[in-house]
């Protein structure tokens, strides 16, 4: 996990009620003088039952005459916090952030990247990881996916065809240049793939020692 969202953890508790914060996602602008909150997550005490949140109807109504309440505010990694105005008892029950969604999404993100950083050393550490990691997971850019599809022929390591040869890349050029590379590296191992069942056997073979049928 990285340390920008080692938040995604933490317990805050609303000093206004002693009831657990729920994480939102924050609105794009600071409500009011229009400005960011600096941070894509705020800590929102959501109780309805909040002394801060209860009282606030009134208190606005006689300071500014319209309706409208607080909630109490927290800002990930900071000590920061705010009473924010909402004008509604659902304001943010629509940005509740999933939680483990998001620590999904961001374990994924960091696999990614430290694929990628390994990609500058994997042909002289002969390390398939990261490759077959890049080539197999939809996500990373196509641009990402066609440099460790270049990098497969250099790594020149046959079990890198198994994984690879019954993978969907729906991308025409990404599944070629696999494909190219694949017919390389058998060529140089001086092998080839059994037209019946796709085992890998010796280039000269004329009968293959897997499902025993005969080849041309
Ligand atoms: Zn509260
Ligand atoms: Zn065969």
């Amino acid at each position: 996990m990285s340390s920008a969202l080692d938040f995604l953890d933490d317990k805050y508790i609303c000093p206004h009620c002693n009831q657990e914060m729920t994480l939102c996602n924050a609105p794009p602008v600071h409500v009011g003088d229009g400005l960011g909150w600096g941070s894509e997550y705020l800590f929102i005490c959501l109780n309805d039952e909040c002394k801060l949140f209860v009282d606030g109807w009134a208190y606005i109504e006689n300071q500014y005459g319209h309706m409208g309440s607080y909630r109490y505010m927290r800002i990930p990694h900071s000590k920061e916090s705010y009473n924010m105005m909402v004008g509604s008892r659902l304001a943010f029950t629509g940005s509740i952030v999933d939680i483990e969604q998001v620590k999904s999404q961001n374990e994924r993100f960091c696999k990614e990247k430290e694929a990628i950083a390994k990609l500058d050393t994997c042909v002289e550490e002969h390390n398939l990881e990261p490759v077959l990691y890049l080539l197999l997971d939809p996500h990373p850019s196509l641009d990402v996916r066609k440099r460790a599809a270049e990098l497969l022929k250099q790594i020149n390591d046959i079990s890198c065809i198994d994984p690879l040869r019954n993978h969907d890349f729906k991308d025409t050029y990404l599944e070629q240049a696999v494909n190219m590379a694949i017919s390389a590296i058998l060529a140089d191992h001086y092998m080839k793939e059994c037209p019946y069942c796709a085992e890998i056997i010796k280039a000269q073979a004329k009968m293959c020692k897997h499902c025993q049928k005969e080849l041309g």
